[in-house]
């Protein structure tokens, strides 16, 4: 079994790519209600915040969140890691 063959379960394999790009909070909220009951969420957002991907809903959060688990994990891992 391969690294990423969680990418075939996930719920968006049968939505339009584009609905996980949204161009706004509407968008964001449609997309993270279909990741909610993705079998994968947990893997799906591991893999983003491992690549660093800052585009697009992935494992049920948005950029943003992702950002802020990103920097929170970091202030976990480093308690004087300071963003500059
Ligand atoms: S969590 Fe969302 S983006 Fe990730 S595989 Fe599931 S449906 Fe797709």
């Amino acid at each position: 079994m391969d690294d990423n063959d969680w990418m075939a379960r996930g719920r968006c394999r049968f939505e339009p790519p584009a609905t996980f790009f949204p161009s706004d909070g509407v968008g964001v909220e449609i997309a993270k209600r279909i990741c909610a009951t993705c079998p994968v969420k947990g893997l799906c957002l591991e893999y983003a915040l491992e690549q660093r991907i800052d585009h697009g809903v992935w494992g049920g959060t948005s950029e943003r969140q992702r950002r802020r688990i990103l920097k929170k994990r970091k202030l976990t891992a480093n308690p004087t890691y300071v963003e500059v």
